[in-house]
C-alpha cells in the first residue's frame, strides 16, 4: 500500500523518531509536528491505511480501537474536553497519506471548524 511510503510509516518503522504518547500492538499516538493546540496529538494504525475511506469491514475493531486510543490519550493529557478529527482527501485537509486521528484540547475549540 502506498500509506508504508509516508512519513509516519516511516516513524513506524522506526526510520525516523517521533514525540510518542502512547505505543501499543495495533496504533502509535505521537505529538504533532506543528501543534494546533496545547495538546495536539496523532493517533495512528500501524496498518497501513491511506485513509478512512481505505478501510472496510474487516477494520472495524481497528477503527474501535482508534477512538478508544483516542479517549486514553485525552486522559493522560488531563483533558476533558478534546476533540477528534479525521480528514479525509486533499479537499478536506488531508496531507498525510496514513490514516490518523487528530486529538486537539487545552483551549477552547471553535465550531464549526474551517
Ligand atoms: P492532516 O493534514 O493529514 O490531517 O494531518 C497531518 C498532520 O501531520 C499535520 O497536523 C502535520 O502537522 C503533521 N505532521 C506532518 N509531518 C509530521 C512529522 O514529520 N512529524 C509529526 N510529529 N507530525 C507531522
Amino acid at each position: 500500500s502506498m500509506a508504508n511510503d509516508t512519513i509516519f510509516g516511516r516513524m513506524l518503522r522506526g526510520e525516523i523518531a517521533c514525540n510518542e504518547v502512547y505505543s501499543d500492538q495495533h496504533c502509535l499516538a505521537f505529538r504533532d509536528i506543528q501543534p494546533q493546540a496545547p495538546v495536539h496529538v496523532l493517533v495512528i494504525p500501524r496498518k497501513p491505511l491511506e485513509s478512512l475511506r481505505a478501510a472496510n469491514e474487516e477494520d472495524t475493531e481497528l477503527l474501535g480501537h482508534l477512538l478508544l486510543v483516542a479517549a486514553r490519550v485525552a486522559k493522560l493529557e488531563g483533558l476533558d474536553d478534546f476533540r477528534t478529527v479525521i480528514n479525509t482527501g486533499a479537499e478536506a485537509g488531508q496531507t498525510v497519506f496514513h490514516l490518523h486521528v487528530h486529538v486537539f484540547g487545552g483551549r477552547p475549540l471553535a465550531w464549526p471548524p474551517g
